[in-house]
């Protein structure tokens, strides 16, 4: 008999930035264990329509939405044609970011903004438009992907870090806020990742090396194992966690 994870089949999920990397793992996990699903994605159509043919490989419904998450207009049709499809919202995964960063005096005006942009003000457009919705069920569950980045700060990157510790102090604003409607917040912070954001990184191999050297359990993180903590964090095995920023990492940075 298939044993599922308390508390995900026949709900539906929105994870944004879901084409590729971690939010298409996501959005697997999702499937096998029973949820209908949205894929949000920004350009990448293919690969968005390949991470729905995979969803619906497991029997569930999917679709996937193009919309810029940092926009508030995008993010509110985001969320509308997402409850127009499926009649409710249960879990929102906050996931679509990028990671481009330089020396602090060499970040242009545009580069900052686009990573705030995409980064901080587009996991705060999707929750604003989702939240009312979840009010209004009484129930809901946001997860929102931050990084080790956000806990600790990372040079040369510094602009990215900024975005991501907006993300965890946004969270912990919003467990408090969103906990008497039945609303669950939480943040997992992952460290390195195997996806498209650090290709290039992994194919040095010295570089690589001293990456491994940081992390106690010597290897670099899959998608799978991050999306893993973000469904538990989804399911009623998790029902009385929130405002909690979840290290999934290999032991690299020990802080929530
Ligand atoms: P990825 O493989 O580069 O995928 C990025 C995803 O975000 C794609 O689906 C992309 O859509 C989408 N996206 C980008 N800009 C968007 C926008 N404006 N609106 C909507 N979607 C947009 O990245 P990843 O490694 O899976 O990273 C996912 C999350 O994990 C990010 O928030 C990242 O900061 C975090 N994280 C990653 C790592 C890591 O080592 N990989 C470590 C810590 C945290 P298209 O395919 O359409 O371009």
């Amino acid at each position: 008999m298939k044993s599922h994870i308390p508390g995900i089949s026949g709900r539906v999920a929105l994870v944004t930035g879901a084409s590729r990397g971690i939010g298409s793992a996501v959005v697997k996990l999702f499937a096998e264990q029973g949820a209908n699903i949205v894929v949000n994605y920004v350009s990448d159509e293919s690969a968005a329509s390949q991470t729905v043919a995979d969803a619906e490989a497991c029997g569930v419904n999917a679709r996937a939405i193009r919309a810029d998450v940092s926009t508030v207009e995008d993010a509110n049709r985001l969320v509308k044609e997402t409850v127009e499809h499926f009649g409710r919202l249960d879990f929102l995964v906050c996931n679509a970011g990028i990671w481009e960063g330089r020396e602090v005096e060499a970040i242009s005006e545009e580069l900052w903004d686009r990573t705030q942009a995409i980064n901080l003000k587009g996991t705060w457009t999707v929750c604003r438009a989702a939240v009312p919705f979840m009010k209004r069920q009484e129930f809901g569950r946001i997860v929102i992907v931050s990084s080790t980045a956000g806990q600790r700060g990372e040079a040369n990157v510094s602009n990215y870090a900024a975005s991501k510790g907006g993300q965890i102090s946004f969270t912990k604003s919003l467990a408090p806020e969103l906990a008497p409607f039945g609303i669950n917040v939480n943040c997992v912070a992952p460290g390195w990742v195997e996806t498209d954001m650090n290709n290039g990184v992994f194919g040095d191999e010295s570089r690589l090396e001293s990456i491994l050297k940081t992390i106690p359990l010597r290897k670099i993180g899959s998608p799978e194992e991050i999306a893993a903590p973000i469904v538990l964090l989804c399911s009623s095995w998790a029902s009385y966690i929130t405002g909690e920023v979840l290290n999934v990492n290999g032991g690299s940075v020990l802080c929530g």
